[in-house]
């Protein structure tokens, strides 16, 4: 919902002053006299700090509304892609330029998919072969290896890796990871993640003959301790919080953009391929876990560089809530604070940022995630063991 609402709102923002947004970017591609656009053109041409990596789940399967595209839509974003002049590129490949901070070219997308379901191989995989374009499917394998239906079968993965297809690890079981079981203690808990995800990667290299280092979060969930996990292990990891990815992002964390139905029109696609990442010296805090003493929680942001960006009209936006106030902490405007009106509820949420930049039609944006894990309730009626309080 939020994303709705934010798109609306940057919509309405647009058509206030700036020509209708499809319009602005279709003259991108377009050689022109005019100084102004020729300008624009070398702008977006030049070295960029940032890539954009998508985020699919499934195809075409309209009993998932949350997570699917439908097909149309999958296909209008592939076709804007091309027309637009976007380069695809390996997921590996835009996380090995992350990691040496190295300026991308301008108009990198990556494309991921989630979960390894049925409709990868029916839909995406044949739309994609006809482009030639690399993408990742990260593979919860538990769900592949017993075989559930809904999942594609080991050989359909070998005959796509065979066309230029990776896949990487999801965990072997997508559980919610950061959550501990009942009576689980921190070496425990760790214990059993690390075992999950070599798992998964034993499991990808048995089957396929390969595993890249990359590794996305269940649900996108995931806290400090989880992160510091992952990336020991030496992956570099994805959220699915929003966001282009940063050259000076955190590797333990990256952004992706969700596309499922209810947000990926092709004005809301054009807005996030196009959009910028915010360099940021320093966010507090970065743990998304929330608990009842900091709910809502207070977000601080310090900026590292202010070139090119509209301060005076970065909106931030906290799911289900609605727009919320920027607070500026100091006058040369480098450090904000963003705080919801209300609690957040129990599950995910996110602190949405965007803010125009000098090129037209061009968005920084910046999501926080949070998490707050549902309360346990205590056992009711009797119980023959008394367990201590830290078990409950
Ligand atoms: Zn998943």
């Amino acid at each position: 919902m939020h994303h709705i609402i934010l798109i609306t709102k940057i919509m309405a923002l647009l058509s206030m002053c700036l020509a209708p947004l499809s319009n602005l970017l279709a003259e991108e591609t377009i050689t022109t006299h005019n100084q102004t656009k020729a300008t624009q053109i070398k702008k977006n041409q030049a070295s960029q700090n940032q890539a954009v990596i998508l985020m699919y789940h499934h195809f075409g399967v309209d009993r998932h509304p949350s997570t699917n595209i439908r097909l149309e839509q999958f296909e209008a974003h592939l076709d804007h892609l091309s027309q637009a002049g976007y380069q695809i590129w390996p997921l590996a490949k835009v996380a090995d330029y992350i990691r040496k901070k190295q300026p991308f070219p301008a108009r990198i997308v990556a494309i991921t998919i989630d979960d390894a379901y049925l409709s990868v191989y029916t839909e995406a995989y044949p739309r994609l072969l006809k482009k030639s374009w690399p993408f990742t499917v990260f593979v919860a394998t538990d769900g592949v290896d017993r075989r559930y239906p809904s999942y594609m079968t080991w050989q359909q993965m070998r005959e796509m890796q065979n066309n230029g297809v990776t896949f990487a690890n999801h965990s072997a079981s997508h559980d919610y990871l950061i959550r501990k079981k009942p009576g689980e203690n921190d070496q425990q808990w760790e214990g059993r993640i690390t075992s999950d995800i070599q798992r998964a990667q034993k499991r990808l290299k048995i089957k396929l003959g390969r595993a890249p280092k990359l590794f996305a979060y269940p649900y996108g969930e995931y806290n400090t301790a989880l992160a510091n996990i992952v990336n020991k292990m030496g992956y570099i990891a994805f959220g699915q919080h929003s966001g282009p990815a940063g050259i000076n992002d955190d590797t333990r964390a990256l952004p992706r953009f969700p596309m499922a139905e209810k947000f990926a029109g092709l004005n809301d696609f054009k807005l996030k391929i196009n959009s910028l990442a915010l360099f940021i010296e320093k966010q507090t805090p970065w743990e998304p876990s929330v608990d009842h003493n900091n709910n809502p929680p207070k977000l601080l942001i310090k900026l590292a560089s202010q070139k090119d960006i509209k301060l005076d009209q970065l909106t931030c936006f906290v799911s289900g809530q609605g727009r919320v106030a920027v607070k500026w902490l100091n006058g040369q405007k480098t450090q904000f604070s963003v705080q919801a009106t209300a609690p957040l509820p129990t599950g995910r949420s996110r602190y949405n940022c965007t803010v125009p930049s000098s090129e037209n039609g061009r968005f920084y944006w910046y999501s926080h995630l949070w998490i707050l894990l549902p309360t346990k309730t205590p056992p009711t009626g009797p119980s023959p063991i008394k367990k201590s309080p830290a078990q409950i």
